[in-house]
């Protein structure tokens, strides 16, 4: 979409409103509605906003920021469409004298990708985001912490019972231009996940953002409500959201190599070296609630310890068995609670990092790790990611390669945050503890 003929589109009525978007340092998007006869000046001066106002982003003093839209992330709001349709425009942040706002995630994204491009590499990435249907409580307005279905990997109606939605849920997101792959009931009841095709990095991010507001809407309007929460059901399996990445040098993938042991180039292996030596830094922004970390336990196909393999499932990072064109890796850590910018900017920044230094990886682990012996482990040197959220953070303070990555001001304030968090968990009384010892004591 060329300027002009979103201005024609805005004249001519078809286009009634804009949505523009952004997504704080936590992951959530945010928008602010504009009729669609504000766009010309927009386009040309920025759309300011009240930047204090939004978490992590500015202080009062300074509050004065403006919304600059990415043109190329215009889509339809295929729900929206009364008075001359909806738009929405994902924006970069910009401050008052025209230079890029540090503390917007997706500019963070954007240094990493011009890091890579430096190197000579294209990126793209492609998620796997799982999630709940359940039932709402309409007196009340809130989501009921219940299963709605008995169904399970791969199942179909009557047993999946969020059948309908997820079919609502992908038509919409066609609409919109995503190229959907596959839709299916996931492992845990009431679990689903739905692919969609990966591009480069960037879009991916921002496909994330649009995915998860598209799920949600689409729920609400059907009576459901859509959880991204990781693990909202104990003794099930969790909402993970597996990051495939590859980089492409000259139009070819980097990653392969035919000539080596499985087509695994050396740009491949020192890419996942890096991730392995980034992996807990990483973690408080792959993984960033508390409950992020209720998933990361054994027997529930999400990693718990930090290794990589080739088809191995309970591997932290796994190479699909495709090669050529779709070689590529499979980070399993990663949980739709993430803020997209970040975790993807980290994960790129971990894996060029270790191109650069040409770290190598340790051994690939073929064996089932969920099973394996605590001594075995220790010979085969695999260590745990973070088991909390605390944990987690203690390595991302300390780490300079976050900090330089992230930028201090977004560094600084998802630290503080984060630590936030964790202090007003241990000073709550959870419904485990008082299960556990009311009556015990
Ligand atoms: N739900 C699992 C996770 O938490 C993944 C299961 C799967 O996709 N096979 O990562
Ligand atoms: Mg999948
Ligand atoms: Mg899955
Ligand atoms: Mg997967």
């Amino acid at each position: 979409m060329t300027e002009k003929e979103l201005i024609q589109k805005c004249e001519s009525g078809e286009i009634g409103f804009v949505r523009l978007q952004i997504t704080d340092i936590n992951g959530m998007l945010k928008n602010v509605e504009v009729p669609a006869r504000m766009l010309p000046t927009i386009l040309e001066k920025g759309a300011m906003f009240d930047g204090s106002s939004i978490d992590g982003f500015v202080r009062i003093e300074e509050s004065d920021m403006y919304l600059r839209p990415d043109l190329s992330t215009f889509a339809f709001l295929p729900w929206d469409n009364c008075q001359g349709k909806t738009i929405r425009l994902i924006c970069d942040v910009y401050k008052p004298d025209g230079t890029p706002f540090e503390g917007d995630p997706r500019y963070v994204l954007k240094r990493v990708i011009q890091r890579a491009k430096s190197m000579g590499f294209e990126t793209y990435a492609g998620p796997e985001p799982e999630f709940f249907i359940v039932k709402r409580d309409h007196d009340r307005g809130k989501p009921i912490g219940a299963f709605l279905d008995t169904g399970s990997y791969f199942d179909l109606l009557p047993v999946d019972g969020g059948e309908e939605v997820r079919k609502q849920i992908v038509l919409s997101l066609q609409e919109m231009g995503f190229e959907v792959e596959a839709a299916h009931h996931e492992v845990a009841p009431s679990q689903h996940e739905i692919d969609f095709r990966y591009t480069d990095i960037l879009k991916t991010a921002d496909n994330i953002q649009t995915f998860k507001w598209v799920v949600k809407t689409i729920a609400i309007a059907d009576g459901f409500h859509a959880t991204f929460m990781p693990k909202p059901f104990s003794g099930v399996n969790g909402s993970g959201m597996h990051i495939h990445m590859s980089l492409f040098s000259d139009g070819n993938n980097a990653f392969y190599d035919s000539s080596k042991d499985h087509g695994l180039s050396q740009t491949a292996l020192s890419f996942v070296g890096g991730i392995i030596s980034h992996a807990k830094e990483i973690t408080a922004v792959t993984n960033p609630t508390i409950n992020s970390y209720k998933r990361l336990t054994p027997g529930y196909e999400a990693p718990v310890n930090i290794s990589w393999a080739l088809g191995n499932r309970s591997a932290m990072i796994r190479i699909p068995s495709t090669r050529g064109e779709g070689t590529r890796l499979e980070f399993r850590s990663p949980d739709p609670t993430c803020n997209p910018y970040l975790a993807l900017a980290l994960t790129l920044a971990a894996g060029l990092d270790g191109v650069e230094k040409r770290i190598d990886p340790p051994n690939p682990v073929d064996e089932n790790i969920f099973k394996m012996k605590g001594s075995r482990r220790k010979e085969l040197m695999i260590e745990n990611l973070p088991g909390t959220l605390i944990n987690a953070l203690e390595f991302t303070r300390n780490s300079e390669f976050v900090k330089s990555t992230l930028g201090d001001h977004i560094f600084n304030t998802f630290v503080r945050s984060k630590e936030g968090e964790w202090s007003e968990f241990c000073a709550s009384v959870t419904d485990w503890e008082i299960s556990k010892y009311l009556e015990l004591y």
